[in-house]
């Protein structure tokens, strides 16, 4: 383990102040579930650590009233049992509970859980300078490729591993940053970035920004979401393939829907081709064999991971089917909030 300074600011102002002092060198922690193993495996060597648990701005919950916001240092199990979030969006409390462990889940924040690090094996051993360490190659377009992305790969083949990245993009959520220059807000969408310009993160933080909350509008009548992931191990593991769903009717036509897939590409892939067959049509003449085989119709597989191609489509086939279920029966989920 190498030296490092670990220091609470008590604003966010504070936090940027930090960040800005000596950016290449510091790093911020939350729960500190993914960070540290970075630091512990040697992939990072953080001068400074800035931690975030006593930032009182970053630890609010207010579900309904119009909007819903969460601050990004809530923990996934704090989402996961919070019974207005269940209620109001239960996509996300599904995919809060697929998440890791208890364990994990008891200090494990949203903020880092949509900033956390890629999971490939190529990237977690400091062996490899890997493009996502700043290095020029992707070892995993050629080696062990198993888990890595199948649609949207190139010049990194990672896949985004965070699975409440794709359950907010498809309830439309928006994503609020502070840093030098106040606050932004963005569409999470437009978050993740695929690594083209800045390959040593995932998303579009400039220098001294960190995030502070994520907002969520009221669902529109009518409209049902799923959460629905595909692993290895059944009690905790990582996407090899998921997908958020979400789908609003307006006089039994589909009127909206959003098809998000998570753990196949490096960034939380749209399927806009299946989210296309949906729209425009009455629900009762949906063709979800033909929506699900064209969200996975763009794949480029890698030597072993052909598998996810057809793992993704029957799981998007699934997710609708499970939407169409509850259409049929049940209270909106906006009625519920
Ligand atoms: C055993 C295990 C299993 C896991 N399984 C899953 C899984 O199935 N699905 C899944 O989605 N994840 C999984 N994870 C990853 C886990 O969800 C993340 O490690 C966790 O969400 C990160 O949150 P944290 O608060 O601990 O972040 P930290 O480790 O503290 O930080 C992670 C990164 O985010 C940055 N960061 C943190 N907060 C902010 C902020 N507010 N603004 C800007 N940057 C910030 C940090 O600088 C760091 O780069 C697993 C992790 C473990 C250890």
């Amino acid at each position: 383990m190498i030296p490092f300074e670990y220091v609470r600011p008590d604003s966010i102002s504070g936090a940027v102040s930090l960040l800005l002092e000596d950016p290449e060198g510091t790093s911020l922690i939350a729960g500190g579930t993914d960070i540290l193993s970075e630091v512990k495996d040697g992939l990072k060597r953080p001068r400074r650590l800035v931690a975030l648990d006593g930032l009182a701005e970053l630890r609010s919950l207010d579900v309904g009233n119009g909007s819903t916001r969460l601050g990004a240092g809530l923990t996934l199990a704090e989402l996961s049992t919070n019974p207005r979030l269940e209620r109001g969006y239960p996509i996300l409390t599904q995919a809060a509970r697929s998440v890791a462990t208890p364990q994990v889940r008891n200090v494990a924040t949203l903020g880092g859980n949509l900033c956390q690090r890629p999971r490939c094996w190529y990237y977690r051993d400091r062996l490899f300078p890997c493009y996502k360490k700043g290095g020029s190659v992707c070892y995993g377009a050629t080696g062990h490729n198993r888990y890595l992305a199948i649609l949207g790969g190139g010049p990194s083949f990672m896949v985004h591993p965070s699975d409440m990245a794709p359950a907010l993009i498809a309830v439309d959520a928006r994503l609020e940053a502070f840093g030098p220059n106040g606050f932004r807000t963005m569409p999470l969408e437009d978050f993740f970035d695929h690594g083209q310009s800045r390959p040593l993160q995932e998303h579009v933080l400039g220098s001294g920004e960190l995030v502070t909350a994520i907002f969520l509008p009221s669902p529109p009548p009518d409209t049902r979401s799923v959460y629905l992931k595909a692993r290895e191990r059944a009690d905790h593991d990582f996407a090899l393939a998921s997908v958020a769903a979400s789908i609003t009717l307006a006089g039994g036509v589909v009127a909206k829907a959003n098809v998000i897939l998570g753990g196949v590409a490096p960034t939380p892939y749209r399927a806009r081709l299946a989210e296309a067959a949906i729209v425009g049509r009455p629900v009762d003449k949906l063709d979800l064999q033909e929506a699900a085989r064209l969200a996975v119709s763009e794949a480029r597989p890698l030597e072993f991971n052909r598998y996810k191609v057809s793992l993704t489509a029957n799981l998007v086939g699934q997710a609708l089917q499970s939407l169409l279920t509850q259409l049929k029966g049940g209270t909106s989920h906006a009625d519920r909030l």
